[in-house]
């Protein structure tokens, strides 16, 4: 447990792209960086796991952390929600952090709820906003209802919707990377057979600047790929897509966008063949413009769209590419 009336501080768990700080972690930085101020929180460490995460942590060094703790013990290489909980408890508890906060991925999300049980924590999930009293504004029923919600417990996990802030800004580093040395006893009643990046020859989701989405309209696996691969090509963007077509195996489940999917805001996202059910609305709505193509008038995505074409989009989207 820990030591209460002392000056606490925060621990960031952070993950890496290209062996660098991902941006939506450094979003998580941003939110840590707020809350510092208004809990009146003493330090922020960091916390990188896994292969490379040496590099990612002195990269890490020039966001302001205080010392940025890493790993690439084998144990952590292939992720088990078990060894990332026990290390990241053990970690706030020997540096006195009692707040924990993360870019709500997949990851992180899978693995708070373990922390929340061993260090008797309050969690506040998927926040997109700190108020100025210091209570977070969270997202409830795919968005449609915006709570502000105050964490009681004395230990206090937060996960960060990243499109709802700026990455952090650089700056010169004064921390340092400090290897951890009692690493997680490895988990022994669940082994990863395998794991297999995905191949990434576009943008990140997560991160990219400009989203492309193609919905059921594009009708097949092979109709996808061929009007929305050179549409993302010709704007170098990342590809998302409805439940309906991952679920119809057009795409991969990890393109999904969506209140079960990603959530992302990139500046410009373009919806093709998507009607813009509420789920898929809970995903992208705060992108900053949004253009959809779409053959129904009346298909609510043009609701919310800044740009909206009605037509046929195997009209549409070749003109288009051809014309950018
Ligand atoms: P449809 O609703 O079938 O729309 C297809 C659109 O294509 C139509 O508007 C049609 O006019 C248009 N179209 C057809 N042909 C053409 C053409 N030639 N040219 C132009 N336009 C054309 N959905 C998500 O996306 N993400 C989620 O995370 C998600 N989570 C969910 C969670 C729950 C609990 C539930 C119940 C549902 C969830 N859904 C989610 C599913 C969601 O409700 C919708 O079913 C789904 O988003 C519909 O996908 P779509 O727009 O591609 O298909």
């Amino acid at each position: 447990m820990f030591i209460q009336g002392l000056t606490m501080s925060i621990l960031v768990f952070l993950q890496a792209n290209e062996n660098k700080v991902s941006k939506v972690s450094l979003c998580a930085v941003t939110v840590a960086n707020k809350l510092k101020d208004k809990w009146s929180k003493s330090d922020i460490y960091g916390v990188v796991l896994g292969e490379n995460s040496k590099a990612v942590a002195e990269d890490a060094l020039s966001y302001g952390f205080t010392k940025v703790f890493y790993s690439e013990n084998e144990v952590y290489s292939k992720y088990i929600a078990k060894n990332y909980s026990q290390t990241l408890s053990s970690l706030a508890t020997d540096n006195s952090c009692d707040t924990i906060i993360g870019s709500a991925t997949s990851t992180y999300k899978d693995f708070l709820p373990l922390i929340a049980v061993s260090l008797e924590a309050g969690q506040a999930s998927d926040i997109i906003a700190v108020n100025d009293d210091g209570s977070l504004k969270r997202p409830m029923y795919a968005g449609n209802a915006i709570a502000d919600v105050e964490i009681a417990t004395s230990n206090k996990l937060v996960s960060v919707r990243a499109s709802s802030f700026s990455p952090s800004e650089s700056s010169s580093a004064t921390g340092e990377a400090v290897e951890i040395t009692s690493v997680a006893t490895a988990y022994n009643k669940a082994e990863v057979v395998s794991y297999e990046i995905a191949k990434k020859d576009r943008p990140d989701l997560n991160e990219a600047e400009v989203v492309v989405s193609g919905g059921r309209g594009l009708g097949s696996k092979e109709k996808f790929e061929e009007v929305m691969f050179p549409l993302a090509d010709k704007l170098n963007a990342a590809i998302g897509a409805s439940r309906a077509v991952v679920d119809a195996g057009f795409v991969p489940n990890d393109w999904q966008v969506g209140q079960t999917g990603k959530v992302v805001a990139p500046n410009l996202y373009i919806a093709v063949g998507i009607s813009g059910a509420i789920q898929h609305l809970a995903g992208m709505k705060d992108s900053k413009t949004i253009v959809a193509i779409n053959k129904d008038p009346e298909a609510p995505i043009f609701e919310i769209a800044d740009y909206g074409l009605v037509a046929d989009l195997f009209e549409a989207v070749p003109q288009f590419i051809e014309k950018a």
